[in-house]
C-alpha cells in the first residue's frame, strides 16, 4: 500500500508582509543573496534564493560572491557567510537566534583545553570543529565539518595525530564509530537532538513496521542505533529522493519535513517527536520570522562582523574542509 502524503504545512500568515516569491524577486533586483537553512520554516525557505545545510550554505556563500547576503538561520551560520564572503554586507533577521551547541564552546575555554592536552601529549591535538561553533572557535581550529563530511574531514588527517573533536558530542562520538578513530570529545550538545528518545522511535517503528528510521548524528547514541540510517540533511534529502513510496521515521529539526515534502513528495515522512514536546523546532531558529526578514532586507541590518584576524583563521579551517573530497555515498 503506498503512504498518505502529508500535506505542507500551511505557511504563517504575515501581515505587511509579501508572499515569499515577491520577497526573492524585491531582494534579487538589489542583489541580495537569501540564503535558508534547512530548519527554517516554510516561508523563509520559499523566500530564499538558497535553501541547505550547513555546508551547502557555506558553499554558496563562497560560490555566489553576492555583494549583499541576508542569511536566514543562526548566528554563527551567518558568521562563516560572512568570513568566506567578507568583501559582502552579510546581515540577518534577528540578531538573537544564537546557538546552545555554539555557546557550549566559548574560544577562552577551548585556547585553554587545547594548551592542557598540548601539555598532557606532548603535542597539540589536530582540532577538528563541526561548523556550529561561533568565528572564535573556527579560529582555534584546525579544520571544520559538518554532519555530512565529518567523517571524511576526520580521515583526511595522518593517521597517529591525536584529534580533538568540538564541541557536539554525539556527533564526535559517531564519527569515531564509523572512522574507528579515537576521538577527544568536547562534551556540548544540541539541545533539539538530544531530546529524541529511543522509547518514542521505538513506539513509532511499532506502529509503522515498513518504515525506514533516518536519524541525524548529533542524535545520542541508543536513538542512532535505533535508526536504520544515520545521515545529516543531505543525506537525508538524497535517501528520500532515491526512494519511492516509502515511509520515513525522521529524527531531526522536524521544519526539515517541509523540505522533504517539497523535494520527495513520493513519500510520507513521520517526526520523530521528542522525549518531552510532541515536536523538534530549534527555539533559536524559530526567532526568525516572515516579519523580521522584510525588515532585515529593507534596512540591511542587523550585520554581522567577524574580527578581521579571527576571519582570517576561520577562513584557513574552513577552507581545509571545503578542500575535502566527498566520499561517493
Ligand atoms: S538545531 Fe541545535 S545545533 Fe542547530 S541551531 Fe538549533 S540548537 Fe543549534
Amino acid at each position: 500500500m503506498s503512504p498518505t502524503a502529508i500535506p505542507i504545512p500551511v505557511l504563517p500568515q504575515a501581515q505587511d508582509v509579501p508572499e515569499p516569491a515577491e520577497i526573492r524577486r524585491w531582494a534579487s533586483e538589489r542583489g541580495i543573496l537569501i540564503l535558508a537553512h534547512s530548519y527554517q520554516d516554510g516561508f523563509l525557505q520559499e523566500a530564499a534564493h538558497f535553501v541547505g545545510d550547513s555546508l551547502e550554505l557555506a558553499r554558496a556563500a563562497a560560490r555566489e560572491q553576492a555583494h549583499a547576503i541576508c542569511f536566514c538561520g543562526v548566528h554563527f551560520m551567518a558568521e562563516t557567510a560572512k568570513i568566506l564572503n567578507p568583501a559582502a554586507e552579510v546581515f540577518v533577521p534577528d540578531l538573537e537566534a544564537g546557538c546552545s551547541l555554539a555557546d557550549s564552546c566559548r574560544a577562552e575555554d577551548l585556547a585553554r583545553y587545547q594548551d592542557f592536552l598540548a601539555g598532557k601529549l606532548g603535542r597539540r591535538p589536530v582540532t577538528v570543529a563541526y561548523i556550529n561553533c561561533t568565528a572564535g572557535v573556527k579560529a582555534l581550529s584546525d579544520v571544520i565539518c559538518t554532519s555530512g563530511n565529518a567523517r571524511e574531514v576526520v580521515d583526511s588527517i595522518p593517521a597517529g595525530e591525536p584529534v580533538l573533536f568540538v564541541p557536539d558530542q554525539h556527533l564526535g562520538a559517531w564519527v569515531a564509530e564509523v572512522t574507528g578513530r579515537e576521538l577527544i570529545l568536547w562534551n556540548g550538545s544540541c539541545i533539539v537532538h538530544e531530546l529524541f528518545s529511543v522509547d518514542t522511535v521505538r513506539r513509532l517503528q511499532e506502529q509503522h513496521p515498513g518504515a525506514v528510521t533516518l536519524a541525524h548524528p548529533e542524535c545520542p547514541k541508543a536513538v542512532r542505533e535505533a535508526a536504520d540510517q544515520v545521515l545529516g540533511t543531505a543525506g537525508m534529502l538524497r535517501v528520500a529522493r532515491e526512494a519511492q513510496d516509502q515511509t520515513f521515521i525522521v529524527a531531526t529539526e522536524s521544519n526539515m519535513l517541509y523540505r522533504l515534502n517539497k523535494e520527495a513528495p513520493q513519500n510520507m515522512y513521520i517526526p520523530a517527536p521528542g522525549a518531552s514536546c510532541a515536536c523538534n523546532l530549534c527555539p533559536h531558529m524559530q526567532k526568525n520570522t516572515p516579519e523580521k526578514l522584510w525588515r532585515a532586507l529593507q534596512a540591511r541590518q542587523p550585520q554581522i562582523e567577524v574580527a578581521p584576524e579571527v576571519a582570517a583563521r576561520a577562513r584557513r579551517a574552513l577552507e581545509r574542509m571545503l578542500a575535502v573530497r566527498p566520499a561517493a555515498r
